[in-house]
């Protein structure tokens, strides 16, 4: 491939013309739980992705060594900007969760044998990838997972049960947390694993939303089969994994992409133009109160665009505190979240919740609304942001613990004894 930028874009809108279709009309964004993905559906997604693969065209800024096809970071830019204009694949929450989260993680942490045996099937579009890291009783409190791999021989044995692992039932893989030693305290003793989802052992259960979707599953694993090549990261240092995977779960990727993602649309962020349009539709333009609240909204969003466009620069700049600096956007997203679809129902009235067949409006104002909590829930609460920040970047003593220092062990065995007085 030419390594001159113009000669790249050249050739590039030549292969798009003669390789993809044109973008619809209007975009292609879809709302959390507007359709539902099927298997099916997503196998023809993966024709798309492995046909940029073959193209020469994914992975664009990743080594070679890995499928990439180790350009610059100028080059990815060149593609985000005229690849947009085209149908790329939509894999649904699991694609950004795999090309933006996890891919970003492995890279960071797993072997160069790992990453040679995994990236290049990511980039081809042959696997996706989730995370299998709640579990029914540790979400907020990510450290204190039950999920065990217990060593036999050469395997290591996987039992537990994983929850809230958005797109499990059309993926590949989950990076999957688990205990590997109980006998130190509990951020010490934690493992990434690669799980197969349909492998021996692995039922993937999916669960109703309140969006009318069944995205999220519940897994259980019964004496699943791993080994050490299916580690992420070094055995017991699944916490300094763990925080890696929140930055980029937060929005701090910096790293490079290895597909097109919304790059291009994010910097283009809507700044409520769809509100303004919500309230004309409805002939409430000229209601101050109206106007208030979309007002509102629009600042919010500035704000919101310009806190990201802060932090990522920090971040890019190697800020310390990765972690504790992505928590501002998450916090942005999760407090300015739920407050922008409330305005919305407010705008678009009675027709936003109970729509017409064909009201693409009604649908995504009332969609947008039941899923208004998601970013202060997904990827760690708001409050758990707060923490984070209050502790990681402004210093404040850390939240008392009554388990941080103590083997897992005896935590589990003083919290089984516990009569409830102390
Ligand atoms: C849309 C969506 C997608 C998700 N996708 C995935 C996924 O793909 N994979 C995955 O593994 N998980 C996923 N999750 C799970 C998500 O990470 C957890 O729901 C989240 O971390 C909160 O955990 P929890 O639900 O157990 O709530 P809890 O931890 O039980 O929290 C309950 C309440 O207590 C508060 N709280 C808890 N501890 C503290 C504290 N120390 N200080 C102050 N307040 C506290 C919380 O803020 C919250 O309000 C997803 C969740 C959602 C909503």
């Amino acid at each position: 491939m030419n390594a001159d930028l113009d000669t790249y874009r050249d050739e590039l809108r030549s292969w798009l013309a003669a390789n993809l279709e044109p973008a619809p009309v209007g975009g292609s964004t879809l709302l959390r739980g507007q359709i539902h993905y099927t298997v099916e559906g997503i196998a023809e997604e993966r024709k798309i992705q492995k046909r940029i693969f073959e193209g020469g065209y994914s992975g664009i800024t990743l080594p070679t060594e890995y499928g990439g096809q180790g350009l610059s970071a100028a080059h990815q830019q060149v593609f985000n900007e005229e690849a947009i204009k085209y149908r790329l694949p939509n894999f649904g929450v699991a694609g950004g969760t795999t090309h933006g989260v996890v891919l970003n993680t492995m890279l960071a942490h797993a072997s160069p044998e790992f990453l040679a045996r995994h990236v290049p099937k990511i980039l081809s579009g042959e696997h996706l990838w989730v995370q299998f890291f709640s579990e029914p009783g540790a979400g907020s409190d990510l450290a204190g997972v039950l999920t065990r791999a217990d060593r036999d021989g050469d395997r290591w044995i996987l039992n537990g049960s994983k929850i809230w692992s958005s797109g499990a039932y059309y993926a590949d893989y989950g990076m999957c947390l688990a205990r590997t030693d109980w006998d130190v305290p509990k951020h010490r003793g934690l493992t990434w694993f690669a799980v197969r989802c349909d492998a021996p052992g692995v039922t993937v259960d999916p669960i109703k939303e309140i969006n009318g979707d069944i995205e999220f599953c519940q897994e259980f694993f019964d004496d699943v089969e791993l080994t050490d090549d299916d580690m992420i990261g070094g055995l017991n240092d699944g916490w300094n994994v763990a925080r890696t995977m929140l930055v980029h779960e937060r929005g701090g990727t910096t790293g490079p992409s290895s597909m097109p993602r919304a790059a291009v649309r994010e910097t283009k962020r809507r700044l409520a133009p769809d509100l303004v349009k919500l309230a004309r539709e409805h002939g409430r333009a000229e209601e101050p109160v109206a106007r208030q609240l979309i007002a509102k909204a629009h600042t919010n969003d500035y704000v919101a665009r310009q806190l990201a466009g802060r932090v990522m620069g920090m971040l890019r700049a190697g800020a310390k505190n990765g972690a504790g600096l992505a928590a501002y956007m998450k916090l942005s997203q999760g407090m300015f979240g739920a407050e922008r679809a409330r305005i919305g129902v407010e705008l678009g009235g009675a027709p936003a919740l109970v729509w017409e067949p064909g009201d693409l409006t009604g649908q995504a104002t009332a969609i947008t609304y039941l899923n208004g909590r998601v970013m202060a829930i997904a990827g760690g609460t708001n409050q758990m942001q707060r923490n984070g920040i209050s502790e990681q970047v402004l210093g404040l003593p850390r939240e008392p613990s009554f388990d941080a220092g103590k083997p897992f062990r005896e935590v589990l065995r003083d919290a089984k004894n516990w009569s409830g007085s102390v």
